[in-house]
């Protein structure tokens, strides 16, 4: 099979031909039919986190149809359709797997990290950290909701849900152009702030429902309740806590941020809190899976041939996406 590794040493991905993988004990092989391309992805290439598998295939956004089953795999079927998120395993021991917090699991292992992903024309899984995807999404829309849509989601319940009226959300990419939608659906007030100048993501967050759209430097029109931070860059924080009313919240959602500066006291003064999100549980992927498929959400993806992966990262890092990079296998 065709495959992509991550090569941190030179900041590209490798293209590289593979045995298919054979499913063991519980794992599904799966025919990737698309795979979404995530920010985390691009931390890995770049080696902004430390390597965990040499030569890991990445992808954890991997929408797949069963083509055989491990030993003792039986929750699905072949020709089912699955998707595969970033939690690929725990070790249901520890204390935050018994305490139902797995996302925080001591010894996880994630989907195109620890483990092989979906940047290539097959992958194993893990059956038992599978979802069921909505089928009024098709595979190159269902691929986003696997990543950008569940950590926005859970982002978005770490702020409150849908009692923060007044929500910011800090770089309009993948994942904010979905909660964006989740959130307008709930009834309130989005407020989108994009790198400076940026008229097109601005213009798009207003398509979608946002009711302000402006520069991360600009000031929205009244204090906002909760912000979700998905941009990776530090100096967002103090930025988000300076609108940000008393007793209000600021989720960091990415993996990785450039370093927070310093900044007054007097920001996180009046029981402000700022926090970060990590990782989802099985729980989160059902819930987003099961509000997904009620509230017909528009997915922005821009489909690329798997052969192209390296452009849709290129792409990626130079913020010419609004919504979501797919790859997707045999469309040379
Ligand atoms: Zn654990
Ligand atoms: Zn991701």
């Amino acid at each position: 099979m065709q495959a992509w590794i991550a090569d941190p040493a030179t900041r590209h991905l490798e293209r590289v031909s593979r045995a298919v993988p054979v499913p063991a004990a519980h794992e599904l092989l799966l025919r990737v039919r698309a795979c979404g391309v995530c920010r985390t992805d691009l931390h890995v290439v770049d080696g902004d986190l430390p390597a965990h598998r040499p030569a890991v295939v990445p992808g954890h956004e991997v929408v797949g149809e069963v083509v055989a089953l491990g030993p003792q795999a039986g929750r699905f079927r072949t020709g089912d359709r699955v998707g595969v998120p970033w939690l690929g395993g725990t070790c249901g021991a520890c204390e935050f797997c018994r305490a139902d917090r797995e996302n925080l699991c001591d010894r996880p292992s994630f989907t195109g990290y620890d483990r092989d992903g979906g940047f290539a024309d097959c992958c194993v899984a893990d059956e038992r950290y599978c979802v069921a995807l909505p089928d009024r999404y098709d595979d190159v829309h269902a691929a986003p909701l696997l990543c950008a849509g569940l950590i926005g989601f859970r982002a978005w319940r770490m702020a409150g849900g849908a009692s923060a009226r007044r929500l910011g959300l800090w770089g309009f990419g993948a994942a904010a152009h979905l909660v964006c939608q989740v959130a307008v659906a709930h009834g309130q007030e989005v407020h989108a702030f994009t790198r400076q100048g940026d008229a097109g993501s601005q213009d798009f967050a207003r398509r979608l429902g946002a009711c302000w759209a402006g520069s991360s430097g600009d000031a929205p029109p009244g204090p906002l309740d909760a912000s979700l931070l998905f941009a990776p860059v530090g100096e967002l924080v103090p930025a988000a806590l300076a609108v940000t009313r008393k007793g209000g919240v600021v989720v960091c959602g990415g993996i990785h941020m450039t370093r927070i500066p310093a900044f007054d006291y007097a920001l996180l003064w009046g029981e402000r809190q700022v926090r970060s999100v990590a990782n989802l549980t099985r729980r989160d992927a059902n819930d987003f899976m099961a509000l997904a498929a009620r509230l017909d959400l528009q997915v922005h993806a821009r489909p690329y041939p798997l052969e192209r992966a390296d452009a849709a990262l290129a792409d990626l890092r130079a913020g010419k996406l609004d919504g979501a990079a797919v790859l997707v296998p045999g469309q040379a």
